[in-house]
């Protein structure tokens, strides 16, 4: 199994492209840490998921006080981390003469906050061992404005600005970090925010999806599978000459 009894934790496990990586972790045989605010379902996820030594851990990725706690039981039961993936996020769809200071806020505080509280107790822990790799999620938001979404690309910009400057301070460290940019992957948040989007483009919601293929020059939207591949690329020593990098993984439509 390709991380076999690696340690591993990731956030926005309870939901979408967390779920699916966490998953992904354990069947390739890592111990898997299972972080997302709801417990009670990352509670039950780790305990489905292959294997016998995963944990689910409460944590809003916003608050200090509770990544502090989170990591320090992550440090306490695994002694130790290999591999953190920074995915928990949050995606509004809102005009920006509709977006208030609360969406800004946040927006800001959940992607860009929560991304470097998590990053900071990470490497905390990766410090003493001297290896480890943080891969953190960003979006094609990251890299190319969209109209009504404001706040989600100042975040996710953002993240790409944290991976690199971190990147550069723990290179010498065996820290490496980079991001993942994907491009539209069906999860619940886009069950959320198909309505909003239907309603900036003045399309109807069952219109979104074929208009989101009919912009990407492989002709569809990205699959779970396809996002995990790659987070598994930059989790492993196949990745090792690689640091402060963020791939696209959208089907071509940004480069
Ligand atoms: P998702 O299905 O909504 O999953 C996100 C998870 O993060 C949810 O379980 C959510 O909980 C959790 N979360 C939200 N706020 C949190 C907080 N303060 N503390 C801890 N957990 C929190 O979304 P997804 O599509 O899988 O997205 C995962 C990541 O990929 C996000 O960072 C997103 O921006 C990025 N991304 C997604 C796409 C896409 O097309 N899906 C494209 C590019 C980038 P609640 O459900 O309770 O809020």
């Amino acid at each position: 199994m390709r991380f076999e009894g690696k340690k591993v934790a990731v956030t926005g496990a309870a939901s979408g492209i967390g779920e699916a990586i966490a998953n992904a972790f354990a069947r390739e045989g890592a111990d898997v840490a299972f972080m997302d605010l709801d417990m009670d379902k990352v509670k039950k996820l780790a305990e489905a998921a292959d294997g016998t030594n995963n944990i689910g851990i409460g944590v809003d990725v916003s608050d200090k006080a509770s990544v502090e706690s989170a990591f320090s039981e992550i440090e306490k039961t695994y002694g130790r981390l290999d591999v953190f993936v920074n995915c928990a996020g949050i995606s509004i769809i809102v005009p920006m003469l509709e977006c208030t200071e609360e969406i800004w806020d946040k927006t800001i505080d959940v992607n860009l906050k929560g991304t470097f509280l998590c990053m900071q107790n990470a490497v905390r822990i990766m410090d003493k061992q001297k290896s480890g790799s943080i891969i953190c999620m960003s979006s094609q938001s990251g890299k190319v404005g969209g109209g009504a979404y404001q706040a989600y690309c100042a975040s996710k910009f953002g993240v790409i600005g944290i991976v690199q400057s971190a990147a550069v301070e723990f290179a010498k460290e065996g820290i490496r970090i980079n991001a993942v940019c994907p491009g539209v992957v069906l999860t619940p948040m886009w069950d959320k925010q198909v309505i909003s989007y239907a309603k900036k483009r003045n399309i109807k919601p069952e219109e979104v999806m074929p208009y989101f293929e009919s912009k990407i020059p492989m002709g569809r939207i990205g699959t779970l599978e396809e996002v995990v591949n790659v987070t598994f690329f930059l989790a492993s020593d196949d990745s090792a000459y690689l640091t402060g990098q963020s791939l696209n993984v959208c089907g071509g439509q940004v480069m």
